[in-house]
């Protein structure tokens, strides 16, 4: 059963930020509630962000997309150049929860909760994305790579919020790839989760990122293996060395779910699977756009 709180439903985001330190901020609740009524969390104060209208606005344009802290994966899956502008975040969003889920939980939410098998972090990740943690004196940019301190610790101070995210919008010579590997296809928690960002010029690797969730304390950049490919001529050689080292560089554990032993099998096998698919994707001749 849930315990007692006190509710607040500001409609600004002044109103909100001066709730907190004292309040907990509340998303849609999927993780907070969840946590309430197991007796995880403790906050007998919330402060419900649902109301403030500008909180869920997606702009996207010819560079950037930035969205706000209420956006919801519903919010993405509805945005009709979502699919174009974060074709991972997209695709993470299309294989999350269930449909009731979806609608109520934010990608803010999925950030702070600090899951190491959060679905919207290695998508977001791989497309270099920076968060805006806003407090009463304004707004810090903080790059989601530098986001994560530990297991479910951050950056974000008590009197913060996520307030928007932004990240430029890939061009077409790059591909960008997300897989989530589940024990079922919907409801389910990532066993293992990747994504790709590769830049292609000619035969050369202008550009990669690799990011993996579930396969370790937070989900990370594996920096070593994208040093691999950046700037190399690519070959299946150089993709498989790329997989083995973002193998050797996750840290996953045996749970209920899978063994260490078969994540990390996974790791290897997806990172390929998903560098080789981005690479066949994008044309040989480079395109300026
Ligand atoms: C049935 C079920 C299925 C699920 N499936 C998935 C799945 O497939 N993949 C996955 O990754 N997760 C899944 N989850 C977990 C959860 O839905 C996600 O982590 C979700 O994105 C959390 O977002 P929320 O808005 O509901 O966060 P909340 O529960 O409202 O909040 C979570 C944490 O973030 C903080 N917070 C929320 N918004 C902000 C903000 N703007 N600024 C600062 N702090 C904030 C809260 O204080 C709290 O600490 C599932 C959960 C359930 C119950």
């Amino acid at each position: 059963m849930l315990s007692e709180f006190d509710l607040e439903m500001p409609s600004d985001l002044q109103a909100s930020l001066s709730s907190l330190p004292y309040a907990t901020p509340l998303g849609g609740g999927t993780n907070l509630l969840v946590d309430l009524r197991a007796r995880r969390e403790k906050s007998k104060r919330l402060v419900w962000l649902g109301n403030i209208q500008a909180f869920r606005e997606i702009k996207i344009n010819a560079q950037q997309v930035s969205i706000g802290g209420g956006t919801t994966l519903s919010d993405i899956l509805h945005s009709p150049a979502m699919a174009e502008a974060a074709p991972s975040l997209f695709n993470a969003a299309r294989v999350f929860g269930g449909q009731m889920v979806r609608n109520r939980a934010t990608v803010a939410g999925n950030i702070c909760s600090g899951s190491p098998a959060a679905d919207t972090v290695p998508p977001l990740l791989s497309l270099d994305a920076t968060i805006c943690l806003t407090n009463a004196e304004g707004c810090r940019s903080v790059p989601l790579d530098q986001f994560y301190t530990g297991f479910k610790t951050n950056l974000r101070r008590q009197d913060e919020l996520i307030t928007g995210l932004s990240w430029l919008v890939p061009n077409s010579n790059t591909a960008n790839l997300f897989y989530k590997l589940a024990r079922r296809k919907g409801d389910a928690i990532s066993v293992v989760g990747v994504a790709v960002t590769v830049t292609r010029e000619g035969d050369r690797c202008t550009h990669a990122r690799i990011a993996l969730g579930s396969v370790g304390p937070t989900v990370f950049r594996a920096k070593d293996a994208e040093a691999i490919l950046a700037g190399g001529l690519l070959s299946e050689k150089l993709i498989n060395d790329a997989a083995q080292k973002a193998m050797e560089q996750s840290k996953p554990i045996d749970d209920l779910r899978a063994s260490a032993n078969y994540r990390r099998h996974s790791v290897r096998v997806l990172t390929r699977r998903l560098i080789t698919q981005a690479w066949h994707s994008l044309p040989e001749k480079t395109a300026h756009t």
